[in-house]
């Protein structure tokens, strides 16, 4: 069955072509929160992956999908995106991994370093514009005039299926799996992992966790139509931005395998990132932590049963780190 293109098949498919460009990552038992909350957490760290975050799947199989069905030469003016986080450097490392050329647009406000991180995974780092919003007008002139193609976030059913190759190593690693806990933004990474885990397992819940305020995807679930939100500063930024006025495939996507969707507080993704810092040892950015603030903060229904959080991404500076713990009171 295919819902808007992403089929548990087209994730095998993306799953064939990401192996031995992705990193299969490992589902780890943590010990403190499985005797916290008494019962199995397992984390899948997607903090392993290369470029820290599990966007690498989905762009990987996009580029890949792209040059297997028109051939190499159908993607020879590159490929092309707008984002300074975790969706930039996939494309880059994914492009250059290929053989193929990128260019991210970037606002000029965006600072050095994060300019300099993609420039060193090979791309062109091409700055233009006094915002986001023109930023993504250089993307759509490239496309339109230098016949690049764009590599979206998550709005496209390679890119979904790409994140879903997520959903397949849980339940390889998991097969009793009773619930898994997911960061929401765009929806690539739920809509993908809910089309793998509801067929192979339809009994598991998969659980949407958004910011509380500036939430996209909440405000146009409520409203049946993509709402822009204005963007507000989150330890979750990751989890910002709009859905797409157009969105064709993640809103409806989500709607189908989503079970149930809680937002958390700024305070709880603080406390749950220190929580993960200290008692696992492991990093992790704001939206990286959604899950369990969202176990935290709703008193999900955990106990006697195996969940699994997605530790989506690590992109977490020195400032950020401090910012968490002082609101988590640490
Ligand atoms: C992009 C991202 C998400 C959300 O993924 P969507 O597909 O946009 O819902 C969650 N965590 C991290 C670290 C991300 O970079």
């Amino acid at each position: 069955m295919s819902h808007h293109g992403v089929s548990l098949e087209a994730i095998h498919q993306a799953r064939r072509r990401i192996a031995g460009q992705v990193v299969r990552t490992p589902l780890v038992r943590s010990a403190a929160l499985s005797a916290r909350f008494e019962a199995e957490i397992l984390l899948k760290l997607e903090t392993c992956q290369p470029t820290g975050a599990f966007k690498l799947r989905g762009a990987t199989n996009m580029i890949a999908a792209l040059i297997e069905r028109h051939g190499s030469e159908a993607l020879a003016a590159g490929v092309v995106t707008a984002s300074t986080g975790n969706h930039g450097r996939a494309v880059a490392y994914a492009a250059a991994q290929q053989g193929v050329p990128a260019v991210i647009c970037l606002s000029r406000l965006v600072p050095p370093d994060k300019v300099a991180a993609i420039e060193a995974l090979g791309a062109e780092a091409r700055r233009v514009g006094a915002s986001q919003d023109e930023a993504f007008e250089e993307v759509e002139r490239l496309v339109s005039e230098r016949g690049m193609t764009l590599i979206p976030p998550f709005d496209d059913p390679l890119v979904a299926a790409g994140q879903g190759t997520i959903g397949l190593e849980l339940m390889e690693d998991c097969p009793d799996l009773d619930r898994v806990i997911v960061g929401l933004s765009g929806g690539g990474l739920l809509g993908g992992i809910g089309v793998a885990v509801k067929a192979i397992r339809p009994e598991c819940r998969v659980t949407g966790v958004s910011l509380s305020r500036g939430a996209a995807m909440w405000e146009s679930l409520q409203a049946g139509y993509p709402v822009a939100v204005e963007e507000v500063e989150s330890l979750g930024d990751s989890l910002g931005g709009g859905i797409g006025r157009d969105n064709r495939c993640t809103l409806a996507l989500v709607r189908e395998v989503m079970d149930d969707h809680v937002q958390v507080s700024e305070r709880a993704i603080a406390r749950a990132m220190v929580a993960i810092l200290e008692h696992e040892k492991r990093l992790v950015e704001g939206a990286a932590a959604v899950g369990l603030a969202a176990i935290e903060e709703h008193g999900l229904a955990v106990r006697g049963r195996k969940v699994a959080l997605i530790l989506s991404g690590n992109a977490v500076s020195l400032e950020i780190l401090d910012r968490a713990r002082v609101l988590a009171g640490r």
